[in-house]
Formats: C-alpha cells, sequence, structure tokens
C-alpha cells in the first residue's frame, strides 16, 4: 500500500477540523473549563497537517517544520491541561508554553532547521510526557469515575507509548532506516494520531455530557437552599443502607431534628434570617457525622440523620455532638445575634428487624417528648434511651 504523505495530512487537518468543529458545536452552553482547553487542543491539532503539507512540498519549506511539532506539543499539552482543570487544578502557563517554545526554538538554535526530522527528539519526548500526564490524570479523577474519562486515559496512554516507541526507533536506527520509517514514520503516524484524534474528540463530547447528567442527578438530589439530600434520595439511600445492614443484623440509627421554635424566628427577623439559620443547621449537621452518614432535609425545618452502625449509645453522642454545633450557631440581626437551637428524636435498632418507616415514626415520637420536655435536647424512643439533657450554652 503506498500512501501519499501530502493528501494523507490533508485528510488528516479536514477530519481533525471536522470533529473541531463538531466539539466546540457541542462544548457551547456547557461552561467546563476543561471543555474549553480540549476545545483550543483541537485547534491546535489541526495546524500541523497542514504545516507538514505545506513543508512537504518543497525543501527550503522544511524550515516550517518546528512550527508543525510546537503545534503539536501544544495540543499534547492542551490534554494535559484540561484533564487537570477536569479535577479543578490549575497550571501555570509556563508549564506548557516554555516546552512549546522550547520545540520551536530548539532546532534554529543546536540544529539546522531545513532538515525533515530536526527537533524530532524534543517533539517525540514532550507528546510522551504530557500524553502521559494527561492519562494519568484522567485516572485521577474523584470517585465515582466517569466511564469516559477512563477511555480518554486509555488513548492518551496508547498515545504516549506509540510515541515512546517511535523515538526509540528514531535514536536507536536513524530516520532514513526502514526499522524506523516503516512502523513509525510520517504516514502510519498520521494515521495513528487521526485514529487518536477521533476517539479522543467522540470521548471528550460523551464526558461533556456524563458530566452535565452529573451535575442535573447531584442538583435533584439535593434540597436547593441548605445543599443536604432531599427526602425522596435520603429514603432510596437509606433503604439500601438498611438493606444491606439486614444481612448481619447490624445496628443503626435514626435521628429526627426539628428547630425550635423556628415560627418565631421567622416572625421576629423575617424569613431571609430564617433561611440562614436553615443553611447554618445544615452545615452543622454535616460537621457532625461521618462519611457514611446520610442526612437530609427532611421538610420545612426538620432535618433526618441516618446512621448506619450506630448504637443507640452512639447515636446519642452524635446527637449531643449536633446539639452542641446548632447552639455554636450565630447568626446576625438588626437586633443582635440570633443563637437557634433543636430538639432531636433518636430511634435506635437493628437492620433487618426494622424498616426506615418505623424507625422513623419511632424518632418522632422521640421528638415529641424532647419537645414537651423543655426542646433543646436529645431523647430516645424508648424508656430505658435516657436523656441527654442540654447544658445550656
Ligand atoms: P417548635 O419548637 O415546636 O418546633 O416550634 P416551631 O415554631 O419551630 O414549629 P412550627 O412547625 O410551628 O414552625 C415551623 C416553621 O418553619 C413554620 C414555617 O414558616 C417555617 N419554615 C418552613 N420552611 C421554611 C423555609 O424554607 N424557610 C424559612 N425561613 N422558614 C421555613
Ligand atoms: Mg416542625
Ligand atoms: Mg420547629
Amino acid at each position: 500500500m503506498i500512501l501519499d504523505l501530502t493528501t494523507l495530512y490533508l485528510v488528516s487537518a479536514l477530519v481533525t477540523g471536522t470533529s473541531g468543529v463538531l466539539f466546540l458545536l457541542d462544548m457551547r452552553g456547557r461552561p467546563d473549563p476543561a471543555l474549553r482547553w480540549w476545545g483550543v487542543a483541537f485547534l491546535c491539532a489541526i495546524s500541523p497537517a497542514l504545516i507538514y503539507a505545506v513543508a512537504a512540498q518543497r525543501t527550503e519549506f522544511l524550515v516550517l517544520n518546528p512550527f508543525g511539532n510546537g503545534f503539536v506539543v501544544a495540543g499534547s499539552a492542551l490534554l494535559w491541561v484540561g484533564a487537570r482543570s477536569f479535577n479543578k487544578r490549575r497550571t501555570q502557563l509556563a508549564m506548557w508554553l516554555v516546552p512549546v517554545a522550547l520545540t520551536i526554538g530548539l532546532p534554529f538554535v543546536l540544529d539546522h532547521p531545513l532538515q525533515t526530522w530536526s527537533g524530532f527528539p524534543l517533539l517525540a519526548g514532550w507528546v510522551v510526557v504530557f500524553n502521559s500526564l494527561a492519562a494519568y490524570e484522567c485516572l485521577r479523577a474523584p470517585a465515582p469515575r466517569l466511564r469516559n474519562s477512563a477511555v480518554l486515559a486509555g488513548a492518551w496512554a496508547l498515545g504516549a507509548a506509540f510515541y515512546a516507541m517511535r523515538l526509540a526507533a528514531f535514536l536507536l536506527y536513524g530516520p532514513d532506516d526502514p526499522g524506523f520509517a516503516v512502523p513509525f514514520g510520517s504516514e502510519a503516524t498520521t494515521v495513528a494520531v487521526l485514529m487518536l484524534i477521533v476517539v479522543s474528540s467522540f470521548s471528550m463530547v460523551a464526558l461533556g455530557k456524563e458530566v452535565s447528567e452529573r451535575a442535573l442527578q447531584e442538583a435533584a438530589s439535593r434540597d436547593g437552599l441548605t445543599g443536604a439530600l432531599n427526602r425522596a434520595t435520603f429514603t432510596r439511600l437509606a433503604e439500601t443502607e438498611l438493606a444491606q445492614g439486614a444481612l448481619n443484623g447490624a445496628p443503626v440509627a435514626v435521628l429526627l431534628l426539628d428547630l425550635d421554635h423556628f415560627k418565631r424566628i421567622n416572625d421576629t427577623h423575617g424569613h431571609a434570617i430564617g433561611d440562614a439559620v436553615l443553611v447554618g443547621v445544615a452545615a452543622a449537621m454535616a460537621r457532625s457525622i461521618g462519611p457514611r452518614d446520610l442526612f437530609c432535609r427532611y421538610g420545612g425545618e426538620e432535618f433526618a440523620v441516618l446512621l448506619p452502625g450506630a448504637s443507640s449509645e452512639l447515636a446519642h453522642v452524635v446527637a449531643e455532638r449536633m446539639l452542641r454545633a446548632v447552639r455554636s450557631i450565630a447568626v446576625g440581626t438588626p437586633e443582635g445575634l440570633l443563637r437557634p437551637t433543636t430538639s432531636i428524636g433518636i430511634a435506635a435498632g437493628r437492620s433487618g428487624a426494622t424498616d426506615l418507616t418505623t424507625m422513623l415514626r419511632e424518632a418522632d415520637i422521640a421528638l415529641y417528648r424532647a419537645k414537651s420536655g423543655g426542646r433543646n435536647r436529645a431523647m430516645g424512643a424508648g424508656r430505658d434511651d435516657g436523656t441527654t439533657r442540654a447544658m445550656l450554652a
């Protein structure tokens, strides 16, 4: 098979350009900075094929090759920059602009830029480095990992491996030996890179959609004011947790919190202050529980908590911690600092022997006892559950 290099370059620029335009069109309305960096990477990827196509025409045009190489390095580096910003990590401009400048400039200083292979080791070296870093960055994305970031990691690792082998063959055999030219010459490389660009563009678009879907799911599972889980999501997750614990009859506890005299807070200070109290309480609760525990805004000024694996004693300790955390909240009002309090009802049981509805009902009865016992305290459902009397701050 004989591949005409100029045609290959032009096809490559055309396919890359088309993928890039489709990517940029899809990207509109998805304000993720990672996608923006990858959009610029696409623009960089179109240029080398065009530059190499012109440089292949006449010997004196070979001076353009280092610029084509610079765009290849920039494209590869921007994959990494995008992947980092995907993981909420910023990158200094110099970290990728310096390698690009070196790739373009060094051949003019050290070598003769009119050679076909001028600066090739630099180009290949940087591509190996940046593609490997980009693949690594995709793999260290926070859990749960998105399916398409694993695909991108695989594609970019393959790209790094290809350029590493290309570099090794170049250093081992030299540019004119068939050991280098047949498997790793410009023709084979253009085809391989084109395949990687097509796979990357497809996966990047799919990744953008996955990110949007996850953001929507996240928004739909949370209460808009406090950021706590909403009741429906809490119920679903808590029931799953109880079903898992049922296998070994693990202990479990449910807390129900209801802010004290909240209507009075609204009536005295206004709804906005009431909302600020709710936000503060949700933050205080989040600080008081462990990573496996769940909490939600159960209703207006009521919150529910599931403590998997918690005995009645531990549930009382957590409830006491929450009482303290809520008491430490101070919301500024024109009338001075407002210090809210809450009452907590506790239900403790064993997974398999009870269910969520029963536990919530028991916690509600306990909550009623805490309210009628004077508020600002936690009480258990059973007679022997004890009372945690609040120490007034
Ligand atoms: P208790 O100590 O017995 O619980 O008294 P309370 O005043 O807290 O109880 P009540 O159930 O009478 O009042 C709850 C109030 O919570 C009434 C409602 O206006 C207010 N509320 C519910 N949702 C919100 C909200 O999203 N923002 C604000 N600011 N207030 C809310
Ligand atoms: Mg209430
Ligand atoms: Mg209340």
